[in-house]
């Protein structure tokens, strides 16, 4: 089922596709149907089960934007969680005009809050402290909301919210849609459902399991010299868009990726050598679609955070279990299955059986000679551009957006991620209209200022 199946907003629909969110979470499936549906819900899955577009897409369908009093409260447990949360829902609603998503949380200006208030907001993130002290001071007002959300309520609940939560619920109107979200569901969650939401609370489950979602294959080779070749193989074979390998050593992870090269594959090295400048290009590019493969140490690794890779390859196997688990779960995308690449050799034999034993299966081992071979010719989706400006030239990314489609007059559909750092910029363009873009931003200017730009190495 996709999107566009659901009753929401045309608009929520356009931009679900221009953020490539074509399919649902296993808990986005099973939650939104109902969540649109006005049912109180009360939706356990783990972190990063994409939750927040669930409630986002339920509370953005239902926003009358010309009633500028909160028609939306979202509570989360920390300052962080209600920002991103904000974030995600500004970026969710981003082709309503003039939806206004306000966060209220301790360690800011309540007085700002206050302003922000009274100039109007369709939706408040907010911490509990905060709200229910702007609440008793009677700067918020929420007899317009109609969805409220408790997200990670059980990590409110532990961190002792309990009291507050109560007494925001209680300046709440009779009716509204209450929606809780969290990743268990302990005795006090279900005592909380039933002194807060209807009788008829619909309780839905995220089932699919990561076992079921991750395809793990594994070769034995006879040598360490044949993983290379059987490296190309496997890419051959599974065609992959975007994937890492991860090996033993950066002296490893330099050669693989300096052969991959040779074959005409865009990948790059990653490991602890690389100055900050470099590494963040890396990783920019790679988030951002620019390059297709990363070869990387665990290290180098740490702080990689993409998610729904089509593949991951162990050239080496790790010494610890729980770092292969770690590996492979950066495959599998929403709904669809990753697939995990392990090659072993006679000497790396025990740890293999240690990842059997650790992961209670039985794994068929194949033989890379069955595969057949075919080249691996998939090309990145798209291509970085520099801007010689950043943070404190204060561009910001509506600038650069605004350029683009101003001096190059392309839709912006063929903008992707932009990245602002201090005193510089990476915007991502779909590789058909790169040259053409990084022509006109040489003309033309970005906020009214020349900036040089080009390419990124
Ligand atoms: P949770 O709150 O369940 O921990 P999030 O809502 O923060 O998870 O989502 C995790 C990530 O998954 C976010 O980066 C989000 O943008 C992304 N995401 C959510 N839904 C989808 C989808 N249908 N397709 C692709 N990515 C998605
Ligand atoms: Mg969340």
């Amino acid at each position: 089922m996709s999107f566009n199946e659901l009753a929401l907003d045309p608009r929520l629909v356009k931009n679900l596709g221009e953020l490539n969110f074509t399919l649902m979470t296993p808990i986005q499936k099973s939650s939104l149907p109902h969540l649109l549906n006005d049912k109180d819900m009360i939706a356990q899955a783990e972190t990063g089960s994409g939750k927040t577009l669930a409630f986002g897409l339920g509370i953005l369908n239902k926003i009358k934007v010309k009633n500028t009093r909160p028609q939306s409260l979202v509570l989360c447990p920390t300052r962080e969680l209600a920002e991103q949360v904000a974030t995600e829902l500004r970026k969710i609603g981003r082709l309503i005009p003039n939806i206004k998503v306000l966060t209220i949380t301790g360690g800011k200006s309540e007085y700002q809050q206050e302003r922000s208030l009274a100039h109007g907001a369709h939706i408040v993130v907010g911490t509990t402290g905060r709200v229910r002290k702007l609440l008793n001071r009677k700067v918020l007002n929420l007899e317009f909301v109609e969805t409220y959300v408790l997200d990670e309520a059980d990590r409110m609940l532990d961190m002792g919210f309990i009291e507050d939560i109560e007494e925001i619920t209680d300046y709440l109107p009779r009716e509204h849609q209450t929606l809780l979200f969290s990743a268990t569901f302990p005795d006090n969650i279900k005592e909380l459902s039933q002194q807060i939401q209807r009788d008829d609370v619909i309780h839905v489950q995220e089932e699919v399991s990561e076992k079921d979602l991750i395809e793990e294959v594994f070769f034995r080779l006879d040598d360490h010299k044949e993983k290379t070749s059987a490296l190309l193989t496997v890419l051959g074979e599974y065609q992959p868009q975007q994937f890492i390998i991860f090996c033993k050593t950066k002296v490893i992870s330099d050669s693989v990726a300096r052969e991959l090269a040779r074959e005409g594959i865009e990948v790059e090295p990653i490991h602890g050598d690389l100055d900050q400048r470099d590494r963040t290009s890396v990783l920019s590019r790679f988030a951002n679609g620019s390059i297709n493969g990363l070869v990387a140490t665990d290290v180098a690794a740490r702080g990689i955070d993409v998610k729904g890779l089509d593949l991951v390859v162990n050239l080496d196997l790790p010494f610890d279990p729980e770092v292969y688990v770690h590996r492979i779960g950066r495959t599998g995308r929403a709904g669809e299955k990753g697939v995990a690449v392990s090659f072993y050799i006679p000497k790396e034999e025990e740890l293999f059986d240690r990842i059997s034993d650790f992961r209670n299966a039985e794994f068929k081992v194949q033989n890379i000679n069955d595969c057949e071979s075919h080249p691996y010719d998939i090309k990145p989706l798209m291509k970085t551009l520099f801007i010689s400006g950043g943070k404190r030239d204060k561009l910001r990314p509506t600038d650069i957006v605004g350029a683009i489609v101003g001096e190059a007059k392309i839709d912006f559909e063929a903008i992707g991620k932009i990245n602002i750092f201090p005193v510089y910029s990476y915007v991502a363009i779909k590789l058909d209209q790169y040259h053409h873009v990084l022509k006109s931003l040489e003309r033309g200017k970005i906020k009214n200022r020349k900036f040089k730009v080009g390419h990124v190495r």
